[in-house]
């Protein structure tokens, strides 16, 4: 760990982020082929590990394809909308503008409930506008990466049951840091991609759909999807791959396979329950680093704040030149992407691997303690209570 910090950058920006050594050593061997064994093995396990990590139902089907969090967010429209579906997409930013785009190009009737950035519409003002509208999907994104604003996705989740409709969840930047339970909530489809809180590099994309899901696509009387993203040409490769058998649609990442098993193996120690308590403390250390620091956050109230990453107001007089000044210090951290406010905020992640290392937390926020106060922006520095708490 020490010697990832002194050969490179700590990289803490909200996805690709810090990967811990285990998965490191499982993806840096050479090139399995698609069809060897290990591959095989690695990948039916991985299917019964997402399961898990989503706490989704043993018929919950999960898919993994090369790609990434756009990828998988395709994947949801394609199949389970078609030309003239009514959808809701609840807006908190940047990747729910996405996934409207997205939806519009499959053919849906898109309309959406939405609100000022860092801010989220609220389980009333929802439901109203379903019952108003009568979609026949609702779209959330649990984690908007551009503002660091937090659905809560149960409430929605259960809404959309009620209904009759199907839900779809983007989870890219919160699935294993925050706390999802798929089953219980009867949400439709979660997904998420590699490189964030699953802690591997980037080229996956991982969906879970429940068998309504599954009979959306079925059910369409439309073009079938794309192929590449076509759930009925990757369900029997899945199902193979469980099964113990080799099969080929398209040809898997196979490194990642190998250490996908590894990361989603590390994210069950303990049980998810643990995991998402394991977010919280390392949010809330955070969080009281910021205060000291004399940081507001973009996410207008406490519990609309991610427990994945920070986003963070420039205070009076700081600008985007921060970023370089905390970069000085061998710490990468983002800068703002929701359109509306890009200038005026940085983002920091602390999701997966970075959030079970207090030193790595606690020298991302020194750091930027350090850049601020070279700006002329001095806070109080953060008390080294806040990391030793964690160590507890
Ligand atoms: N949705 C969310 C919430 C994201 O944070 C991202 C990536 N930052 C995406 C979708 C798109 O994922 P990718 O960049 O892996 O294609």
């Amino acid at each position: 760990m020490a010697s990832v910090a002194q050969e490179r950058p700590l990289l803490m920006i909200p996805g690709p982020i810090e990967v811990s050594p285990a998965v490191q050593a499982a993806f840096s061997v050479p090139p399995p082929g698609h069809l060897a064994p290990r591959v095989i093995e690695a990948f039916g396990r991985s299917l019964g590990l997402m399961r898990k990590v989503w706490l989704a139902a043993p018929e919950a089907q999960p898919f993994v394809v090369p790609g990434s969090g756009t990828t998988a967010m395709d994947m949801a429209a394609w199949n389970l909308v078609e030309p003239g579906d009514p959808v809701l997409v609840v807006k908190t930013g940047y990747f729910s503008d996405r996934m409207e785009e997205m939806l519009r190009r499959a053919g849906a009737r898109v309309s959406s409930i939405g609100s000022e950035p860092g801010h989220a519409p609220t389980i009333e003002e929802v439901a109203s506008a379903v019952d108003a509208r009568m979609p026949r999907l609702l779209f959330a994104t649990h984690v908007d990466t551009s503002t660091g604003v937090r659905v809560d996705p149960e409430p929605l989740a259960r809404l959309a049951r009620e209904r009759g409709i199907l839900s779809v969840f983007d989870g890219v930047c919160a699935t294993a840091g925050e706390r999802f339970e798929m089953d219980a909530w009867g949400a439709d489809v979660y997904f998420t991609a590699s490189q964030k809180a699953i802690g591997l590099p980037p080229g996956l994309g991982l969906l879970v759909a429940t068998p309504r899901a599954l009979e959306a696509r079925d059910r369409r009387r439309a073009a079938p999807p794309p192929m590449a993203l076509d759930f009925a040409e990757w369900l029997p490769i899945m199902r193979a791959y469980e099964a113990g058998r080799p099969a080929y649609f398209a040809t898997p990442a196979t490194n990642l396979i190998l250490a996908l098993e590894t990361g989603l193996a590390e994210i069950l120690h303990g049980g998810m329950a643990a995991r998402f308590a394991l977010h919280a403390r390392a949010a809330a250390a955070m969080r009281d680093a910021w205060s000291s620091l004399g940081l507001e956050e973009v996410p207008a109230r406490e519990e609309l704040r991610a427990n994945t990453l920070s986003a963070l107001w420039y205070p009076e007089g700081v600008g985007a030149d921060l970023i370089p000044r905390i970069a000085a210090r061998g710490v990468v951290v983002a800068g703002g992407l929701h359109t509306a406010i890009r200038e005026r905020y940085f983002r920091v992640g602390h999701m997966g691997y970075a959030a079970t290392v207090p030193a790595m937390l606690r020298r991302t926020a020194e750091s930027v303690g350090e850049a601020l106060l070279e700006a002329g922006h001095p806070g109080k520095a953060p008390s080294p209570e806040i990391w030793t708490r964690l160590l507890a």
